[in-house]
């Protein structure tokens, strides 16, 4: 049915890409281009032999023009943006130039500014109305799958939402004493910035980690969690109705935090560049270097993530609460597509939303947020990609 473009070719892509191919009535074309390429040729040999076609390409994302004659060359339905938040722009502005349709995970970030707002990719809206053209942005799953969830309890369930808790549970041990999920330069940035939340129509900042709570997940067990700032409370707070508060929830575990302190305490979390035996480096960028790459946890991560949302609000005149979620086994995740939960996570609602673009089911010309679009086709197919998921109308809350 079409052609799509995957930018980037890390945890999530690789993700994302094996699920286009078990997609392969949707995702007849693909095109794996990427900063390095071999990476991009071993897994396009690895998925080889099956109905999907897979082309591969070297591209800097961070170069609009070299972006433009891929495109033109490939001639994508949809470019799928799954390299880093720092190239959400210029990707963008390569989709503009070729009236091509556009979907990320995650939003802009400035490389020497380690705060992500939509500012930025909001203020393109006219230009992709103008072009009659769609982004989607933030199908990942948080943002992601919690914008959705969110579009569905309003459909669904509530007449107006008051307050809403995300509660995003990785209740997995991949053995290492220190070692993140993701991308460890975009992962510490998140969680050594302050947190914040949105109540009474304003920001609320915290302390990074000040806020602490205890929370019993579903299939995984009791857990602490600590209130972040995350990038979908800026948009939820815009297209909740009746909406009073958002706080967003992480868990992590004592070891984490403890070595988190001790290299923010030394520097190593630092983004500001110093001067290194005659060469300039960013410490946070050396310390990535010197972690376990993401990509190689699969094998070794036992357990179970838990994400979803709490949602409080009332239906004909009666206070309602209501919780979604969904429970992912990491090592069932490395088993289908040989990486972990997170990556699993994010990668298959990244196929989603490029299925629901190239396929015209979310078709409005502009630049959109997840919750903007119908969700039920969204939630139909995380129960048919590998991402079920659960409700209760019982849900123990967070004080
Ligand atoms: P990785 O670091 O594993 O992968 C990033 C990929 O992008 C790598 O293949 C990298 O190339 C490539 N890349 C980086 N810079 C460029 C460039 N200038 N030109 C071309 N390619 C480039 O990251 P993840 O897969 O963990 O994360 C991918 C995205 O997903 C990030 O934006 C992250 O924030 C987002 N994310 C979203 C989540 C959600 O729930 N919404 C959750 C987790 C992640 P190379 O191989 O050479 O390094």
């Amino acid at each position: 049915m079409g052609r799509a473009m995957i930018i980037g070719c890390g945890g999530v892509a690789s993700v994302a890409i094996h699920k286009c191919c078990q997609n392969s009535d949707v995702f007849e074309e693909i095109m794996i281009a990427s900063r390095t390429k071999e990476k991009c040729d071993a897994l396009a040999a690895k998925l080889a032999g099956g109905k999907t076609k897979i082309q591969t390409a070297k591209v800097d994302a961070d170069n609009v023009e070299e972006l433009i004659a891929l495109i033109e060359q490939f001639k994508p339905d949809v470019v799928l943006n799954l390299a880093l938040p720092y190239q959400d722009l210029t990707i963008m502005d390569a989709c503009l130039a070729t009236k091509t349709h556009y979907v990320d995970t995650a939003n802009y970030e400035p490389l020497d500014t380690a705060k992500f707002e939509y500012k930025w990719q909001w203020a393109y809206r006219e230009k992709f109305e103008k072009a009659g053209i769609t982004a989607l942005l933030g199908s990942g799953f948080d943002p992601g799958v919690t914008g959705v969830f969110a579009a569905y309890a309003q459909k669904h369930h509530f007449d107006e939402i008051h307050e809403l808790d995300i509660l995003d549970c990785n209740g997995g041990d991949h053995g290492y004493p220190f070692a993140t999920n993701f991308n460890p330069e975009i992962n510490i940035r998140e969680v050594s910035a302050k947190g914040s939340y949105w109540e009474n129509g304003h920001w609320v900042e915290t302390e990074p980690m000040e806020i602490k709570r205890v929370y019993n997940f579903p299939e995984v067990g009791e857990k602490d969690m600590y209130l972040l700032h995350h990038e979908e409370i800026e948009s939820l707070a815009l297209n909740l109705k009746g909406i009073r508060r958002i706080r967003f929830f992480m868990t992590f575990g004592q070891s984490y935090l403890t070595h988190l302190k001790c290299l923010e305490n030394v520097g190593m979390t630092s983004i500001e560049p110093i001067e290194f035996e005659g060469k300039q480096i960013v410490p946070l960028q050396f310390l990535k270097a010197v972690l376990p790459d993401p990509a190689t946890l699969g094998p070794r991560t036992v357990g179970k993530t838990n994400i979803g949302c709490i949602f409080k609000g009332v239906k004909d005149g009666r206070e309602k609460t209501y919780y979604l979620y969904n429970v992912c086994d990491h090592q069932e995740c490395y088993k289908e597509v040989g990486s972990q939960a997170i990556s699993y996570t994010t990668g298959v609602p990244a196929m989603i939303g490029a299925m629901l673009v190239m396929n015209g089911t979310w078709n409005k010309a502009g630049v959109y947020n997840i919750e903007e679009f119908d969700p039920d086709p969204f939630m139909e197919a995380l129960n048919k990609w590998g991402l079920p998921w659960q409700e209760s109308f019982t849900p123990e809350l967070v004080d």
